[in-house]
């Protein structure tokens, strides 16, 4: 017997999941020959439910798939008024100290897999911050360096970046391009029901004004409504409320004070005693915001410490007047991802908070596992379902151990919700392993195992040691030979450092001159 082809995709929700997936099905798909083929896509979306209008901030990966997706990365900058994004800033995280600032940039340590970068670091830099020993982006992110030159070409780096960006202007630049170059078909209504098949599977969607849409599989990027993947299969969402505690959320967008304000090439993130805030600078204006749990703090206590770290760089009138939007979330995710022919992603599938911006990189990682695996027939989609389901439940608990590190480690003595933090009582059991080891030797690739893994063993050293952690000295001495490559690696950072101060221009100037390139050469009013 032959089975059906999967022929008509889905997609439900047209927020930045939404559009991102149909975006990169409809160019990776496209390119194979399947719309040849005859593989549709139709994106729904309602126009009672507006998007979430959060999610500024990027990882790299956004190069990879907006070029997959086929869109010039000028245009991106110019029209979602994105800015470079090389990293998160923590300040105040360890002990809420004046110095108290490490950096986690997008660039490991020079030399990571020919030297123990922790061990040579303590034996030839160890009154400089880990950060800064053996990389360069930390020192020239405070100088608000870009990370390329103009005549750099589209998506290349000299440092490794992602973005911050207007996620509205995202997904309208997105559904444009879909529309016109990929033949996604779009439209516009709010569906009220699911018409189930007698195995379980959805076989159409209806919509308030009587269309029904039939689909072989079905993808649920509905948002916090998880219409398809909740109020439908009502499959259980795994609460880490117990573990990370924030559940709440104040959103502000302010604007520069003047023009040419300089644009930090990090998300900085304050730590407070309530909370922490984001701090996410784009070409026209800053999205601010303070995350924090409702058991520790109300509404109007998180307002006032938004409104006061404001004024740090806005007029007390401006900070005040600035109108703060209130989020609330239920930090989690899906028990299962994939349920018959219905996968879930974004807000849908999972949120935990915003610190290190994981939740677009995850939508972007589960698109790209169903490209490459795309069901050829119901038999195979059954298959592939079992391995997605365990490839994400894995991928969740590893984002969940290393933003927990972020907070675990703290010595901020003073303040409830951070001495809940530190309780290990809220510890995820593989971290409360991870850090026991950590005290005799350096996170390593052996602790973090399996290929593509969401945050590399570098990362956690970042955080680790920029949160103060003491790890011994290893048990073997470190060669001579070693430090002495370590020495070789720091002299060419030395000499890059100057080539790169010289050589690269500070980010506004950058994205300056690719917006007006991009106008001049397109004409396109901005
Ligand atoms: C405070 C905060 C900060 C964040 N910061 C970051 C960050 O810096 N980086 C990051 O990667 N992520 C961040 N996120 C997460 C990020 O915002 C989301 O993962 C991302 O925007 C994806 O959202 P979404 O597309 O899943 O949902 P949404 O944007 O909510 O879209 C849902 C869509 O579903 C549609 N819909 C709903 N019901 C129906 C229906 N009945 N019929 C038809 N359509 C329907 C809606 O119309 C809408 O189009 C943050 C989240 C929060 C809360």
């Amino acid at each position: 017997m032959v089975i059906a082809p999967i022929r008509n995709v889905v997609i439900v929700g047209g927020g930045t999941a939404g559009w991102l997936c149909a975006g990169m099905l409809a160019a990776k798909l496209g390119k194979r020959g399947e719309r040849e083929r005859g593989i549709a896509i139709t994106l729904i979306e309602s126009p009672a439910v507006s998007t979430i209008g959060v999610g500024e901030g990027s990882w790299p990966s956004l190069r990879d798939t907006l070029q997959e997706i086929g869109l010039p990365e000028s245009a991106f900058i110019s029209y979602c008024q994105a800015s470079f994004k090389q990293g998160s800033t923590f300040v105040g995280w360890r002990d809420g100290s004046e110095q108290d600032c490490y950096h986690h940039p997008f660039t490991n340590p020079a030399g990571y897999t020919e030297i123990d970068v922790h061990a040579c670091w303590q034996a030839l830099h160890g009154t400089k911050p880990y950060h800064s020993a053996f990389c360069l982006q930390p020192e020239l992110c405070e100088q608000h360096k870009a990370p390329k030159q103009l005549a750099t070409p589209d998506y290349a780096y000299v440092l490794n970046y992602g973005y911050h960006f207007d996620a509205t202007k995202l997904a309208e630049m997105v559904a444009d391009h879909c529309v016109k170059q990929l033949g996604v078909k779009h439209v516009k209504a709010h569906i009220e029901h699911v018409i189930s098949q007698d195995n379980g599977d959805i076989q159409a969607v209806t919509t308030q004004c009587g269309q029904t849409l039939n689909g072989d599989l079905f993808i649920d990027c509905s948002g916090q409504t998880a219409l398809l993947v909740d109020k439908h299969y009502k499959v259980p969402w795994q609460s880490v409320k117990d573990i990370l505690l924030n559940d709440s959320a104040m959103a502000v967008q302010v604007p520069y004070d003047e023009q040419d304000t300089t644009i930090a090439s990090t998300t900085i993130a304050t730590a407070h005693p309530l909370g922490w805030s984001w701090d996410i600078g784009l070409q026209h204006r800053r999205g601010v915001g303070m995350v924090y749990s409702s058991d520790f703090a109300k509404p109007e206590q998180i307002e006032q410490c938004l409104k006061h770290y404001l004024t740090k760089r806005l007029p007390a009138d401006a900070a005040e007047q600035a109108q703060c939007r209130q989020l609330s979330f239920s930090p989690g995710y899906r028990k299962e991802f994939w349920t018959n022919n219905c996968v879930s992603l974004g807000m849908a599938s999972g949120f935990i908070e915003p610190l290190e911006a994981s939740a677009v990189a995850m939508v972007e990682l589960g698109v790209r596992m169903l490209c490459d695996q795309f069901p050829q027939n119901r038999e195979h989609m059954a298959m592939l379902a079992v391995r997605y389901n365990e490839r994400f439940s894995y991928r969740w608990a590893r984002v969940i151990d290393f933003i927990k590190l972020h907070y675990a480690i703290n010595q901020r003595v003073n303040d409830a919700y951070w001495n809940a933090h530190r309780d290990p009582a809220t510890w995820p059991d593989p971290l409360r392993e991870l850090l026991a080891l950590w005290q005799y030797q350096p996170p390593s690739r052996y602790d973090v195992i399996q290929n593509e893994e969401i945050f590399p063993s570098a990362s956690y050293q970042f955080v680790l040691y920029g949160m103060g952690f003491q790890t011994q000295s290893p048990a073997l001495a470190s060669s001579s030979d070693m430090l002495k490559r370590a020495t070789v690696i720091t002299d060419k950072l030395k000499a890059a450092l100057t080539q790169y101060n010289q050589g690269l221009p500070d980010n506004r100037a950058l994205l300056n001159a690719i917006c007006n390139r991009y106008q001049q050469q397109s004409g396109a009013q901005l």
